[in-house]
């Protein structure tokens, strides 16, 4: 099965807008099995589109196009599609009344262009979009159709915005794909993530002992980010699933203090997940993370459940108004100290009345910087059900990844304290 991705859109070659949707969709189809063999981004003009979709199929047999299937003027993919196999358009009645129901449930007027996204090139099949107007389309092409001969295609054209193209795709398309293409062998795959260690560090800990399992077929691959390592486990064939499993054991047994999911897992979300089920509450003291610590956890669902509440305490003032931290201490010790972080956890969780309480303070550069306390220096806090414990990282990126890696770390130190993991990790 060759599989070709094709990203229209104007915008990803202007670089107004980075192709997530080519990563997540050759991630998601990887994940099952189905790995695309050639991606392309054409900008949305009529002839640039058809010429991809016509080359990509004399090579492949399944064909994805992304965006364009709105309802501006520069949305082209449905008709110029239709066009190119010589598919008359059509209203679609079933897609016509979703689209009004839409606009009715918004208390918005329906703009008339908006009915050109319930037509349907003939014979094709549509893709239900609950999260937005505009339907996806599966259209199958016998092989006299295009360049190919002696078998039949697939064209999926799926809408560019990704909140409505990942779930039509999970819903709709994954069932269209393994009835269509059965995956000839089975295949397995496992993402393990983890935090707290490098890349080469992983490596070095696991590939060895993994030795027999890849020269029985396993595949192994790192993906590091900033302040996470995934593992993929992947195999194929009879024993695939019984190599990830194996593998998977291993994996954990070498560096498992260090995996805090799998798949798609965040840790924030494991977080909430884990003191879910302890009924257990969070209340959080940001300062250098500006509240992206709680931004982080309220993007999952479920986090009322859990987070009682979080102050951004930037100057000293607010430190102290807000968290009761003592002038003495800030005097002493400075706003980005061991005491300083120690307070502002112990007042959060005072204050909130909450179960744990994160807290930290640092200097995200790039000015503030001291001999003694360089750039990037943070102090966080985990305070609640035992000691409260300190930590001190050195985190020297671009204020945004200071961030992201910096909420990692703090998150990690629950995530130790909930597991009986030991607060003492490696720094990242
Ligand atoms: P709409 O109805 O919103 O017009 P559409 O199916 O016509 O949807 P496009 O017009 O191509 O899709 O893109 C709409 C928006 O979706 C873009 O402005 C962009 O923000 C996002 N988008 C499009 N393609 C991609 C992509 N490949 N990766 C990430 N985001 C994308
Ligand atoms: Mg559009």
């Amino acid at each position: 099965l060759n599989i070709e991705l094709i990203n229209t859109g104007t915008e990803l070659l202007l670089g107004f807008v980075t192709n997530t949707n080519q990563q997540w969709l050759c991630r998601q189809l990887s994940q099952r099995g189905y790995v695309v063999t050639r991606q392309l981004a054409v900008p949305d003009t009529g002839a640039e589109i058809q010429q991809a979709v016509r080359e990509a199929f004399t090579r492949g047999n399944l064909v994805i196009t992304t965006g364009g299937l709105g309802p501006t003027s520069d949305d082209l993919t449905r008709e110029c599609i239709a066009q190119l196999f010589g598919r008359p358009l059509s209203e679609d009645a079933a897609s016509l009344a979703k689209i009004e129901r839409f606009f009715r449930e918004r208390n918005r007027p329906m703009p008339e262009r908006t009915r050109l996204q319930a037509l349907v090139p003939e014979g094709a099949r549509v893709l239900a979009n609950n999260n937005g107007t505009a339907p996806g389309l599966a259209l199958e092409l016998d092989a006299a159709a295009y360049g190919r001969t002696g078998q039949r295609g697939l064209l999926i054209m799926l809408p560019g915005p990704p909140r409505e193209l990942e779930p039509m795709f999970l819903t709709e398309v994954v069932p269209l794909l393994l009835e269509r293409f059965p995956p000839n062998e089975p295949f397995a795959c496992r993402v393990l993530r983890s935090t707290g260690v490098g890349e080469s560090a992983v490596e070095e800990r696991i590939a060895g002992r993994l030795q027999p399992l890849v020269a029985a077929g396993l595949e192994i691959g790192y993906c590091a980010r900033f302040g996470e390592v995934d593992v993929r486990l992947v195999a194929r064939g009879p024993k695939a699933d019984e190599l990830v499993k194996q593998a998977e054991q291993t994996v954990r047994s070498l560096i498992g203090k260090h995996v805090f999911g799998c798949e798609t897992d965040e840790l924030p979300a494991v977080i909430i997940r884990d003191l879910t089920a302890r009924r257990q509450t969070l209340a959080l003291a940001e300062s250098c993370t500006g509240g992206y610590i709680a931004h982080r956890l309220t993007n999952v669902p479920g986090a009322s459940a859990v987070l009682t509440g979080g102050f951004v305490t930037y100057s000293n003032e607010a430190k102290q108004t807000c968290l009761g931290v003592r002038s003495e201490t800030l005097a002493t010790h400075g706003a980005v100290s061991e005491p300083t972080a120690r307070e502002m956890a112990e007042g959060a969780r005072d204050r909130l009345r909450s179960t744990y309480a994160i807290a930290v303070t640092g200097i995200a550069g790039p000015g503030g910087g001291s001999a003694e306390k360089p750039v990037g220096t943070v102090y966080m806090a985990l305070a609640g059900n035992g000691p409260t414990l300190v930590l001190r990282q050195l985190n020297r990126y671009d204020r945004e990844s200071f961030k992201f890696v910096t909420s990692q770390q703090a998150l990690e130190l629950l995530r130790r304290r909930l597991n009986d993991l030991g607060g003492n990790f490696r720094p990242l």
